[in-house]
């Protein structure tokens, strides 16, 4: 049994260890975490609350090219914390003329574009073209499956998008949402957007990510902790095997990063944080190191941030 006097000597260093905020510090998933897919807040704290919140330390903030000036000001409030993608309307030739302004302006990719067009129609190819030339990678949602009726399918049909790699070779892609983790298994039927249960190898996603160097994914959502969890085995040989192209992102509602005011209704997030879930779910299915490379280095390589 520890003695009185080392125990009360103990909890002084610990308190104060703790006013000096470096118990807090203590990183909660064993090292930094960047989330690439946190759309942007308005209000100079509320992206970093949510960052604090579930531990991550350094976030991409999906941005509206409309929003630029209200986003800058969030991010000089932390300007060590936040890099930024910026999005428009891609389907008007405007939206293209915004998007190059946001670049020159600091944004460090395009995203997140989701919008009912074909992968393959000319306003998506005209974004690929400039997101190649401006050297910023492209994060697109994709989805072949309405989530309620009149929703309508975005960036569809998934099965254009390896045309669309090899016609853009010099574009990267980010893929993201149903369609890009629907499609990890060879017999999804485009029947729902959270297939669960054993994954059938050979699907889509997986021979794309490792055919095509210009494609990358985006982990986040319910897709991506849906896809993390239906199949651990397979899953498991899934992240080692595209260990260096998977980055963590988030694309969580909740405000506090531990589930409040959480806005989805899948029962698998009700009141849950979803950077906490899938965060939780990678840790039980792949190692320390490729942990680290899906949420932090992989990320940072990619978009060249230098932290
Ligand atoms: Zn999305
Ligand atoms: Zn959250």
């Amino acid at each position: 049994m520890m003695d009185r006097r080392r125990f009360l000597q103990t909890s002084a260093v610990a308190a104060s260890l703790a006013s000096q905020g470096q118990l807090e510090a203590q990183p909660m998933w064993g090292g930094p975490v960047l989330d690439i897919h946190l759309h942007f807040r308005p209000g100079a704290d509320a992206n970093f609350e949510h960052m604090q919140g579930c531990g991550v330390t350094k976030a991409v903030l999906l941005t509206r090219s409309v929003d630029e000036e209200k986003t800058k000001v969030a991010i000089a409030s932390h300007p060590d914390s936040y890099v930024r993608f910026a999005a428009a309307d891609v389907t008007k030739p405007e939206g293209l003329v915004a998007l190059r302004k946001s670049i020159a302006g600091g944004a460090i990719g395009f995203g997140e574009i989701k919008y009912h067009l074909a992968v393959n129609s000319a306003e998506m190819q005209r974004l690929y073209d400039l997101a190649a030339e401006l050297n910023v990678p492209v994060l697109i949602h994709f989805a072949d499956v309405p989530q309620f009726e009149g929703e309508g399918t975005f960036t569809s049909p998934f099965s254009g998008l390896p045309a669309m790699l090899k016609a853009h070779p010099k574009t990267k892609f980010i893929g993201h949402a149903d369609g890009f983790w629907a499609n990890i298994s060879a017999d999804f039927a485009n029947d729902t957007p959270y297939p669960t249960g054993k994954v059938k190898p050979g699907g889509l996603t997986d021979k794309m990510l490792s055919d095509y160097p210009n494609l990358y994914g985006d982990l986040s959502a319910n897709s991506g902790r849906n896809a993390m969890t239906r199949d651990p085995e397979f899953i498991r040989g899934f992240l080692a095997r595209h260990q260096n192209k998977l980055m963590f992102g988030c694309d969580c509602s909740c405000t506090d990063g531990k589930g409040k005011n959480q806005g989805s209704k899948q029962p698998a997030l009700l009141g849950k944080c979803v950077a906490r879930e899938t965060l939780t779910a990678l840790k039980q299915v792949t190692t320390p190191e490729i942990f680290r490379k899906l949420t932090w280095t992989n990320g940072n390589q990619l978009l060249n941030i230098k932290s």
